[in-house]
């Protein structure tokens, strides 16, 4: 009896051996992996996590919250996914977890600017009883602003295929300074500096800086604190057909918005130049057709000059310009009376860059005299003013300086342009 007794004892324990020892081997070796990859990038809208465990196939996937475009292209794009990998996978009976299909499905989102942003859907699938994970890359490349889908096609000029091939790639990301191509799961990074002379729209970021997360939020934070110090950089005498467009890429690289007081004998042959001022946010002003001193002029011929110029200007952005900026700032009583609709700018921060046409000399000349609502005056016209701007935009920046347009420090400081007409500064 005693034996038999010990017996039993004995298999008991041998069966909890067996029985925990098969649980912990069954689980550390036929256990399901799912692939350790997670939402890296967010920098527009949210990321939803959706789940479904079933006895055959486990899912994890996300849905994107945004603009209901987007949300509508993007997650039919998932719910399409879903479905094809449940029809695939879910007849099957399962034992080991391990057995199991696996869905996994990740969303990373990047943004160039306020319009133009994209997707990443990085997708890993593995089917029942396989152990191997297959991965899979799709993109969506959209315009917030016009609300479409964006392609190659729409950003770049025909030229572009020489350094991008149709067929090379799979899909595209745009990220902040960067296109990045993939074909499979390998992937490719082109600058968009290495494609600027392709850039039809002007709407990418090339010339960027290398920047930080910090400097990126600033930059894409436009609204003006009225509360802080804020200037009006103002260039005259332009279009030019290159200056210009490096003062743009400092402005951009910086929040920085200008006006740009432009003559209407330089405007028609720089007509790109225009529309690219005036699409980057900053405003444009009347310098006069022929720069000339307005106060020798007739009331018709100071009302010709101003007209025609604000005409060619409303032909290449479809905004009429306001302000006017009298050659030489000469003002007189006839100019005043001639030009009633229009707002008088002048400046009262001279950088005499036209003069010095010298960065030593025309920096400290502005930050040693510029205060809060000043308006500064350059000429976009010389190149030596160029690295002047560079530095007078950082040091202003780090300074905390808000740069702003002409008319947006006017309302800012709670000016009536339609009662004063004449400005030297916003100072109060
Ligand atoms: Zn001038």
């Amino acid at each position: 009896m005693k034996k038999i007794f010990k017996f039993i004892i004995i298999l008991v324990i041998i069966a909890t051996i067996v029985t925990v020892g098969g649980l912990i081997f069954t689980n550390t070796f036929f256990k399901l992996d799912i692939p350790d990859i997670k939402t890296e990038n967010l920098e527009f809208g949210k990321v939803v996590k959706n789940e479904n465990i079933t006895d055959s196939y486990e899912i994890y996937t996300q849905k994107i919250e945004s603009e209901d475009f987007i949300n509508l292209i993007v997650n039919s794009y998932i719910d399409n996914l879903i479905e094809e990998f449940r029809n695939n996978n879910s007849s099957e009976e399962i034992i080991f977890s391990k057995d199991k299909a696996v869905l996994k499905q990740i969303i990373d989102t990047y943004k160039v600017n306020d319009d133009l942003v994209s997707i990443k859907i990085t997708s890993m699938i593995k089917k029942v009883y396989e152990d191997e994970y297959s991965t899979e890359i799709y993109s969506y490349n959209f315009s917030m602003k016009s609300k479409i889908v964006v392609t190659l096609d729409d950003l770049f000029k025909e030229g572009y295929k020489t350094i991008i091939p149709d067929g090379s790639y799979d899909c595209f990301l745009l990220k902040f300074n960067e296109l990045e191509l993939y074909s499979g799961v390998h992937k490719k990074n082109i600058s968009y500096n290495s494609l600027l002379e392709y850039n039809a729209s002007k709407k990418l970021n090339a010339k960027n800086y290398d920047i930080t997360q910090e400097e990126y939020d600033k930059l894409f934070s436009n609204s003006i604190d009225k509360n802080k110090k804020m200037v009006a950089i103002t260039f005259d005498d332009g279009p030019h057909a290159t200056n210009t467009y490096k003062i743009l890429d400092i402005l951009d690289c910086n929040n920085a918005k200008a006006t740009f007081f432009m003559l209407g004998s330089n405007i028609e042959k720089n007509s790109d130049v225009v529309k690219a001022v005036y699409d980057r946010g900053n405003e444009i002003g009347i310098h006069t057709w022929n720069h000339k001193e307005l106060t020798k002029l007739s009331l018709e011929e100071i009302q010709s000059e101003v007209n025609s110029t604000a005409d060619a200007i409303f032909n290449l952005t479809g905004e009429r310009p306001v302000l006017v900026r009298p050659p030489y700032g000469s003002v007189n009583n006839t100019v005043k009376s001639a030009l009633s609709n229009y707002i008088l700018i002048l400046w009262n921060v001279d950088s005499l860059d036209w003069k010095s046409r010298n960065e030593e000399k025309i920096v400290p000349l502005v930050m040693n005299n510029v205060k809060d609502g000043d308006i500064i005056l350059l000429h976009d016209i010389h190149s030596t003013t160029i690295p002047a701007v560079e530095k007078i935009v950082k040091q202003l920046t780090e300074q905390d300086y808000q740069l702003v347009t002409v008319s947006d420090m006017l309302k800012a400081k709670g000016y009536d342009t339609t009662q004063v007409k004449l400005f030297y500064s916003a100072r109060q």
